[in-house]
């Protein structure tokens, strides 16, 4: 039996997926006044969202409007974080230099025209005293620890905690509905203001539905996403105890050739090339260490990055212990105990920071149907100030 709601009111809007994306849509509606239901075909956020490293990381953006909405995204963040009660941490965030080679990357792009907004170089010996877990050093393709780009802006959140707390917290404060292990098959256009959300029990009326699918492909709205250049990429990921005081974002030398922040500068080629001779196959297997730690003191560590489809079911231990003899470069391993392993997919887009699409798959114009996904390695670092864009569009505040 289905029941029809005709929500019939202007100011509904159905949003479809509890992943950030989705969340942080359904809060720019609610904090606009919006009457907002949220349709999660899991029982709760299970996907990417709950699979990251809860970094909140503009060091990792280009300089570019990525940036700005990574900055944007940040202050809803902090915001939320403090109505909501989440946990957080304003910790910023270290690129350890080992080599000189990667020094002369982090100098390169400190000394360009917008390098001051990025952060500043701080010496090994300050590096180890504001984070003391940090190794000095193992010689030989580890290195020697010369200092660290330091960038103030970043955040931990709680990626296993956050997404719930943040449903919760919409719900009392603004009233959101959620609608739990309800997967949506298909969204129907009514008229240039009207559309109908349907599920295996409901038809759900609305001025606008948006639906924030994630990396899914098995349904209608995921295949626009794949077909306007969404590519889906599967990480390996740990979670380690350990009693060492890390408190910053750490990533090293091996997290430059990643990042689109770094991405134009003269001195990467050289940092390439060395990593390449000395550490064969982490290209390959697309690794770079990143390193967060939670308000338990457990670390996430990660990760691998695979694009070949159909994903193996399995996950590989030889890129676990890729990635932590890489690890073990600038934090010790014999002072850590791996107590999980999992993986997570995301979907991202070659060039663009997300995509929004309407009903048909193409960008514009804004009716009352909106697909928005794809933010790749940096939902958590982009989500709300995508939702805020892209709200304000669809309801008329900005072009
Ligand atoms: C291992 C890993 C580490 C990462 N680390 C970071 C990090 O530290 N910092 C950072 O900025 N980013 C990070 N990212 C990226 C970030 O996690 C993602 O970009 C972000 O979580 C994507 O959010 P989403 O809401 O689009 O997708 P998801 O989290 O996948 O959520 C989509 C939701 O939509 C639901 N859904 C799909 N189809 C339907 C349907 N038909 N009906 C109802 N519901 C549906 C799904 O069940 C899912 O819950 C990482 C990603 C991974 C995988």
């Amino acid at each position: 039996m289905i029941s029809v709601q005709n929500f019939g009111a202007e100011n509904r809007v159905v949003v479809v997926g509890a992943g950030i994306v989705g969340l942080a849509h359904a809060y720019a509606f609610a904090r606009r006044g919006w009457a907002v239901t949220v349709v999660e075909r899991d029982l709760a956020a299970m996907s990417a969202t709950v699979r990251n490293f809860g970094m909140v990381w503009p060091v990792g953006q280009p300089l570019d409007d990525r940036r700005g909405l990574a900055l944007e995204s940040r202050e809803i963040w902090l915001k939320i974080a403090r109505e909501a009660g989440l946990w957080h941490r304003e910790c910023g965030s270290f690129h350890l230099a080992y080599h000189a080679d990667e020094t002369a990357v982090i100098q390169e792009l400190l000394a360009s025209e917008t390098g001051a907004q990025i952060g500043e170089w701080q010496d090994a010996d300050t590096v180890r005293s504001r984070c003391p877990g940090v190794r000095a050093g193992t010689g030989g393709r580890g290195g020697k620890l010369e200092g660290a780009l330091w960038s103030p802006w970043e955040l931990a959140v709680d990626p296993r905690r956050a997404a719930a707390d943040i449903a919760e917290y919409l719900h009392r404060e603004f009233g959101v509905e959620f609608r739990w292990g309800t997967s949506v098959s298909d969204v129907i256009v009514e008229s240039d203001r009207s559309t109908t959300v349907v599920t295996a029990t409901e038809r759900l009326t609305a001025r606008f539905a948006v639906i924030c699918p994630g990396s899914a492909t098995d349904h209608g709205f995921g295949k626009l996403l794949a077909s306007q250049g969404m590519r889906r990429c599967r990480l390996q990921m740990l979670r380690a105890k350990t009693a060492i005081p890390v408190g910053k974002h750490l990533c090293a030398g091996l997290t430059l050739l990643h990042y689109g922040s770094f991405a134009d500068l003269n001195g990467l080629p050289a940092v390439r090339q060395r990593y390449a001779t000395e550490w064969p196959g982490y290209a390959e297997a697309g690794i770079h260490l990143l390193v967060s730690q939670h308000g338990d003191g457990t670390l996430t560590i990660g990760d691998s990055h695979e694009y070949e489809e159909p994903f193996r079911p399995y996950l590989r231990e030889s890129i676990f212990a890729m990635i932590l003899d890489y690890f073990n470069t600038f934090l010790p391993i014999d002072g850590i105990e791996v107590v999980e392993r999992w993986d997570g997919v995301y979907g991202k887009h070659p060039n663009l920071p997300y995509l929004s699409l309407d009903h048909e798959g193409t960008p514009g114009p804004y009716g009352p149907v909106r697909i928005v996904g794809s933010a790749g390695g940096a939902g958590m670092t982009l989500s709300f100030g995508i939702g805020e864009r892209e709200v304000a569009k669809m309801v008329g505040e900005a072009e």
